[in-house]
């Protein structure tokens, strides 16, 4: 047998039949970002998935600063009723929640305290007489 004699060319496959592949490139899933105080997930643009979360909820209002306003309003203005209705029982707790901490924050600063003249004192200290 004779190997040097070479095939006819125009038999020869060089990969021309093959198609070109193309680049795949992998689509990156969208990542939420995650709330440090507690590690769940949170997408902002929705209410918060872990419902019962405190740190979610704190997230949230504070992620979506031109939503808190508003939703307040409607609080002072309807009450905790109208809210319900519109948002849910949970998210009405969550938010009574989160302003009354809020206030608490206010009402501990030095500042607010020597505006109003009032002292957030310690109640379990001035019971037990520490
Ligand atoms: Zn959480």
């Amino acid at each position: 047998m004779d190997n040097t004699e070479a095939a006819p060319l125009q038999d020869a496959d060089l990969g021309a039949s093959k198609p070109v592949p193309q680049p795949q490139y992998k689509t990156r899933p969208f990542q939420l970002p995650t709330v440090i105080a507690c590690g769940h997930l949170l997408d902002t643009r929705h209410l918060p998935r872990h419902a019962n979360c405190e740190h979610c909820w704190a997230a949230f209002w504070e992620t979506n600063v031109e939503f808190l306003p508003k939703v307040h309003e409607l609080l002072l203005n309807s009450g905790t009723k109208a809210v319900t209705a519109i948002y849910g029982a949970k998210f009405t707790e969550a938010l009574g929640g989160y302003l009354r901490k809020q206030l608490l924050k206010l009402h501990g600063s030095a500042q607010v305290q020597a505006a109003s003249g009032i002292e957030v004192v310690d109640v379990q200290a001035e019971r037990t007489g520490q």
